[in-house]
């Protein structure tokens, strides 16, 4: 009755080594010219003020779509891109394509958001990360501190003893830095005190976990929410999906969230529209103010 077993079910997806290394070969053959032939795009996904609901940020997030494969998850496209010893040229290519996006929606003329990118675990230990971003800068014109790098706390633990200094070096750059996925790794508080985040992202699993055990998860989320807040860093709580997570979010004092109950990661252009409308409401609201006084 293996149709009733639901591990049949389970290891009938496993695929075998040997597709998995064909998949790895032929993705890290593709990626390359992927990235140069636009096969491989950015996809933006804001983050909102809590109260006001306006969007402050975006968060750039990588999109494949394989001929053969279909769609590679960006972990995956990461991770073939490191074994490949692409990770510089990806996160060249991450870098520049988010600056060079936001100052496309500067020079619209749409209200200034910040943009945000990740950050792969070995461009953050073994190559020139500040010198690249200083390159980027310096082409794009991004301003440095409307840049914000997320870095996850596994990636900060690769080097915990080099860290500090890595992400102070970062900082003198003028570019913000943000604790990605928080809850999820292994640093301890010590380590977080030491390090300089401006932010930190709470993982979407906290947020989630609200959900299914409702009491322990809401302590959970407060003391996160505190403890940032304590450090003097902005919290962030991803993955929010319903109105009920949104509003116990805010009530904890929770400044900044994002999550499909807000908005999808989006194409540049669609993020335009929703910038477009917030021109539309400041004018709106600055006629009401008028019309008031
Ligand atoms: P992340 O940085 O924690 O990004 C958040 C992920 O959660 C994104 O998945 C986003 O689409 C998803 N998400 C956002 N809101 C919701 C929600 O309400 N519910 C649920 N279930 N999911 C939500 P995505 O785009 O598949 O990216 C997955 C991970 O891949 C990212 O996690 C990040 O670690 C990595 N990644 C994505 N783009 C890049 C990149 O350009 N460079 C690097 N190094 N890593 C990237
Ligand atoms: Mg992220
Ligand atoms: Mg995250
Ligand atoms: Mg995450």
């Amino acid at each position: 009755y293996a149709k009733h077993d639901p591990k049949a079910n389970y290891y009938a997806f496993e695929q075998p080594m040997e597709d998995k290394r064909q998949r790895y070969h032929t993705l890290a053959e593709d990626l390359v010219s992927a990235l140069a032939n636009n096969q491989i795009r950015q996809v933006y996904q804001p983050v909102v003020c809590l109260k006001t609901r306006r969007i402050v940020l975006a968060e750039a997030l990588l999109r494949w779509h394989h001929a053969q494969y279909g769609d590679i998850s960006p972990l995956e496209v990461v991770t073939v891109a490191e074994r490949a010893g692409l990770a510089e040229q990806l996160n060249a290519w991450v870098l520049t394509t988010a600056s060079s996006q936001n100052m496309a929606w500067r020079k619209a003329g749409l209200p200034a958001i910040k943009t945000s990118v990740n950050i792969s675990p070995a461009m953050y230990t073994r190559y020139d990360l500040a010198g690249m971003l200083t390159r980027t800068l310096a082409q794009t014109g991004l301003p440095a501190d409307q840049l914000v790098l997320e870095i996850t706390e596994d990636t900060t633990m690769q080097d915990i003893d080099s860290s500090p200094q890595i992400l102070s070096q970062l900082r003198r750059l003028g570019v913000e830095l943000a604790l990605d996925d928080f809850g999820t790794g292994y640093s301890s508080l010590s380590h977080l005190k030491s390090m300089p985040f401006q932010k930190i992202k709470i993982d979407k699993s906290f947020i989630q976990a609200c959900s299914s055990a409702p009491q322990r998860a809401h302590s959970v989320l407060r003391t996160i929410i505190h403890l940032g807040q304590s450090l003097g860093m902005q919290v962030v709580a991803e993955g929010i999906e319903t109105r009920a997570q949104y509003e116990h979010l805010f009530a904890e004092g929770c400044q900044f969230g994002q999550g499909f109950w807000f908005h999808r990661p989006m194409s540049g252009d669609e993020l335009a529209g929703l910038l477009h409308k917030h021109l539309q409401q400041d004018n709106v609201s600055y006629l009401s103010d008028k019309a008031a006084m």
